[in-house]
């Protein structure tokens, strides 16, 4: 853990901290938009730049029992969501090393490459 990822993430929409605009991963990292976190809406991705990692804690969710780490981000430390470290159900383990972003604490917006030609006549 506690790799970096600072590659480019333009080329689709992109999902920022909402404290502090800084990029954290974009739509095609996107894996589920439902799952439910403390403030709501929570979005599944496959990986997140920029994060802090909290100590590993054990969670009982509806889904079962899981190991996580808390997530925040690493330039403001708001907090963001968590991360799946291990899950004891078999069918749960696809969740393992994914990463949850609360919807309320996070930005989605369009990357500025984006070279969209109006189909319009204008
Ligand atoms: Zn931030």
């Amino acid at each position: 853990m506690g790799r970096v990822f600072l590659r480019h993430l333009g080329g689709s929409r992109l999902f920022s901290c909402a404290s502090c605009d800084i990029p954290l991963t974009n739509r095609a990292e996107l894996i589920s938009t439902r799952f439910t976190g403390a403030t709501g809406r929570a979005f599944l991705f496959n990986k997140v730049a920029n994060l802090q990692f909290s100590e590993v804690q054990d969670r009982v969710m509806l889904t079962g029992r899981h190991m996580v780490r808390d997530v925040s981000c690493k330039n403001c430390e708001a907090k963001l969501g968590w991360i799946y470290e291990f899950a004891t159900e078999e069918n749960q383990r696809y969740k393992e090393g994914r990463v949850i972003l609360e919807r309320a604490l996070v930005t989605e917006s369009e990357s500025f490459d984006d070279s969209i030609t109006n189909p319009g006549d204008n």
